[in-house]
């Protein structure tokens, strides 16, 4: 058997014990999807959005990249993002970094990643710059490379708020919060380190007051 076919087989597994456990279950979630949460994290195959969190199908809207950026040119995020905020008017935002991130660390180094991962690990050097003050003063790389994940999903939970998408729904409603969290690969524990509530004060810079 081929290692893909493993994954179809477990498939029908699943879908039967779920139909055993509740008939109606499938039915129920073809008809309409209602989540509170949009997920924003990081594509690791060791941080799944559903399992850490003990949620199930239907209940978190997510979107997955490497190292969790919210870049303002990214058409495929700012799809989802308007999708979740516009349409499916969920409540909560969620950055969701990892201590251990292989995009986080790579940008650490001046290796040539060749052209693609260049361009989007060129983020996460931004993030190391605007910092470089404090992480300049953590002397173990271990522990630089975690303040940088924490850093990092406080720089994207930032750039969530300096889009007209979150901007406008700020203005009309008091939703959604934006949290920035960071999930460790060796304890399986989700640290909160940043939040904006809705209406939170942004930098002036980046305010559209004409919404
Ligand atoms: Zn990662």
């Amino acid at each position: 058997m081929y290692s893909y076919e493993k994954l179809l087989l477990e498939n029908k597994a699943w879908a039967a014990e779920k139909k055993s456990d509740d008939p109606e279950y499938f039915e129920r979630l073809a008809r309409l999807q209602t989540p509170e949460f949009l997920w924003i994290g990081c594509s690791d195959s060791r941080v799944p959005a559903n399992e850490i969190t003990g949620t199930q199908p239907g209940e978190i809207f997510v979107h997955r990249n490497v190292a969790n950026l919210v870049v303002n040119t990214d058409v495929n995020l700012l799809a989802v993002l308007d999708f979740a905020v516009t349409h499916l008017k969920i409540k909560h935002v969620i950055v969701c970094g990892h201590y251990g991130c292989g995009g986080i660390k790579a940008a650490t180094t001046r290796s040539d990643y060749k052209p693609v991962l260049n361009m989007w690990l060129r983020h996460v050097k931004d993030v190391m710059r605007l910092h470089r003050e404090e992480l300049g003063k953590i002397e173990n790389e271990e522990q630089r490379d975690d303040r940088l994940v924490e850093l990092n999903v406080q720089e994207q939970v930032n750039n969530l708020a300096k889009t007209t998408i979150i901007q406008r729904c700020w203005k009309k409603e008091t939703r959604p919060d934006l949290h920035g969290w960071v999930y460790g690969l060796k304890d399986g524990i989700i640290k909160p380190v940043y939040e904006m509530k809705a209406g939170t004060p942004i930098d002036p810079l980046y305010k559209f007051e004409d919404l």
